[in-house]
């Protein structure tokens, strides 16, 4: 089926759509950097999104293997970090919250490095797992049974058994990986930032402790790994790839019935798949896709969205 094209005076659709998000108890969000343009982080592939400013190449995996590359790479991370840690945060990530808050939120799947999801209050720790949502939603009914509609939101549950809330399927900028022992660390201590400001690799911590050890007892020293971002670059496996195609392949069990994707032009690989495995879960419930992005979706989306919103996604 064709793609619905609903524009800002379209009402009769906005309001199907309003009413989807008001009927529904299961809805997957999968978000990308337009959600966070307004918090002053630029986007990638817009009209004026980093790959504008001729980025586009530093985010491939080549990149830590170029001489002539890296520093720029480690330079426009950090930079980019320091914008991310002063940015504020959008009503789209408060509106996925208040869907958390409804206990209508199964998951969100966000492209975004900034970590802004865990700013507004989602779990992001993917070791926490996919939680147990459906005992979440019992609770969360039978105190409106009773007619206890202004008590607070929050769950009666533990706080762990909500799992991880949010997916972040492209690492983020908060800490940094060993690229030899793979241990993370973070980025403010032993002059890391400055390092990585002026285009270097700073040394691992863990793997330097291990080679001093070795050397206090008259050992062979080891070799001591350099640290960059624990991000996903375009080209490169994903360290968490297992943990989070489980959680999918979980929440795809949960039966979701809206499918809501903000601010992406689904370009990468990996969340292709997801929203078209997503997409097949929720038609045949009979459920919808809907994209809000102020770009076109490609054709191809025929038959897996449903409702293109050409709008401002924070209005
Ligand atoms: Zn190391």
């Amino acid at each position: 089926m064709a793609i619905t094209h609903v524009r800002p005076d379209d009402r009769l659709h906005l309001q199907s759509i309003a009413s989807l998000f008001g009927a529904s108890s299961k809805i997957v969000t999968v978000t990308g950097t337009g959600i966070s343009t307004k918090a002053g982080i630029p986007d990638f592939r817009s009209k004026n999104g980093f790959y504008s400013l001729g980025h586009r190449r530093l985010f491939y995996s080549s990149v830590l293997s170029d001489p002539e590359r890296r520093p720029l790479f480690y330079n426009g991370i950090t930079k980019m970090r320091q914008v991310v840690k002063c940015a504020s945060l959008t009503r789209t990530h408060r509106f996925i919250l208040s869907l958390r808050d409804a206990g209508k939120l199964v998951r969100d799947y966000t492209q975004n490095i900034d970590c802004l999801e865990e700013k507004v209050g989602l779990s992001t720790d993917l070791r926490k797992g996919p939680g147990s949502r459906s005992r979440f939603c019992r609770k969360y009914r039978s105190r409106h049974i009773r007619g206890q509609h202004q008590v607070d939101h929050e769950p009666r549950l533990q706080e762990n058994n909500r799992g991880v809330e949010c997916v972040l399927l492209h690492g983020f900028l908060r800490r940094l990986r060993c690229s030899n022992c793979f241990s993370t660390c973070c980025w403010n201590k032993d002059g890391r930032e400055a390092k990585t400001l002026a285009g270097q690799e700073p040394p691992c911590p863990s793997c330097a402790e291990i080679s001093e050890a070795r050397t206090a007892a008259g050992k062979r020293a080891t070799a001591i790994g350099t640290l960059r971002p624990d991000i996903v670059l375009y080209d490169e496996q994903d360290p968490w790839a297992d943990s989070i195609s489980a959680i999918a392949r979980h929440d795809l069990l949960q039966r979701p019935d809206v499918l809501l994707i903000i601010g992406t032009s689904l370009a990468t690989h990996g969340v292709k798949h997801l929203v078209k495995d997503f997409a097949k879960i929720i038609h045949k419930r009979a459920g919808k896709v809907v994209f809000v992005n102020l770009t076109e979706p490609a054709r191809n989306w025929d038959g897996v969205i449903d409702y293109w919103v050409e709008w401002d996604c924070d209005v």
